[in-house]
């Protein structure tokens, strides 16, 4: 018997819910009802630089007027470090981590060297520099060694997706030089020790879910499925995000703003208020993204 369902929304409290996030967390409220599963919250606040004091609490009542309440108690991944540094050490143990001395700008020199003009979303593909030692340098990073080939996965929107990652990422940070956890870590560690089946989530992060797979098997956890959604568009054409300018979400009227949502999910449903809109759009999700 397949476990039971547990889905989860992980907003990085970087500022307050926006029109795209929204779509985030209803969607993945949306498939946990309609699998009669649990729908969890985690603050993921590990990045402590680009999080802003007061956002996360904000957050969680935004959800609570859009009539969307976690079924547990919300998590902190700035409260869960050293789950993510017994992770990292059962990869150093195993041979799969190693401790990296290079800097941006090394990376850019070594990358020269070789000749190439290797830079994917603004993200330097790591030559391996280090992957043989330090060769007396001190460790800034920590790194996952990728093995080669590609990873494959099935999206349930976006259908079968690939990636090389020893080209396009190469071995990536899972300790950052300034001694934070990388994203990739906390989410990969997190999702396996609350038991999350199903992740639902923007279309912008489908492009870590191969990086998220190969931890996933480096630490022997289980592979969630993933839907990645529909992202709104700013002005610009480009994802809105906090950094282009999206308003915080007017929590004066949390129907319309459901409405919006569930419109950029393709839902076309109506409700005279947001818990009856709710209702209603569990089954049109159900519908229109399968189970
Ligand atoms: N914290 C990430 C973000 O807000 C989302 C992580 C995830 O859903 O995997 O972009």
């Amino acid at each position: 018997m397949s476990p039971a369902y547990r889905g989860r929304f992980a907003p990085s409290p970087t500022g307050p819910l926006h029109a795209g996030s929204l779509v985030a967390a209803l969607a993945s409220w949306l498939d946990a009802r309609a699998h009669g599963g649990r729908w969890l919250v985690r603050i993921e606040d590990v990045d402590k630089p680009r999080c802003v004091a007061g956002a996360d609490h904000e957050i969680l009542r935004q959800l609570a007027a859009c009539g969307l309440t976690p079924d547990e108690p919300p998590v902190w991944q700035s409260r869960r470090e050293p789950l993510y540094q017994e992770a990292l050490d059962r990869l150093v143990q195993a041979g799969r981590a190693y401790p990296c001395a290079c800097s941006r700008k090394d990376i850019e020199e070594a990358l020269r060297a070789l000749g190439r003009q290797r830079e994917r979303n603004a993200e330097l593909v790591y030559p391996g520099t280090c992957r043989d030692g330090l060769h007396g340098r001190a460790a800034r990073a920590w790194r996952l060694r990728v093995e080669e080939g590609g990873v494959t996965w099935a999206d349930r929107r976006l259908g079968t997706q690939s990636q090389d990652v020893p080209r396009e990422v190469g071995d990536f940070v899972l300790k950052r030089a300034d001694g934070l956890y990388a994203y990739q870590l906390a989410v990969v560690v997190d999702d396996a020790a609350q038991g999350i089946t199903h992740v639902v989530r923007g279309e912008d992060l489908a492009d870590n879910t191969a990086r998220q797979l190969l931890l996933q098997r480096a630490l022997e956890l289980p592979t969630p499925s993933y839907l990645h959604t529909p992202l709104v568009l700013g002005p610009n054409g480009e994802k809105l995000s906090k950094q282009n300018g999206a308003a915080a979400l007017d929590l004066r009227d949390p129907l319309a703003a459901l409405q919006a949502a569930g419109r950029t999910l393709g839902l076309d449903v109506h409700g005279s208020d947001s818990g009856s809109w709710l209702a209603t759009a569990v089954s049109a999700w159900a519908h229109r993204y399968g189970m």
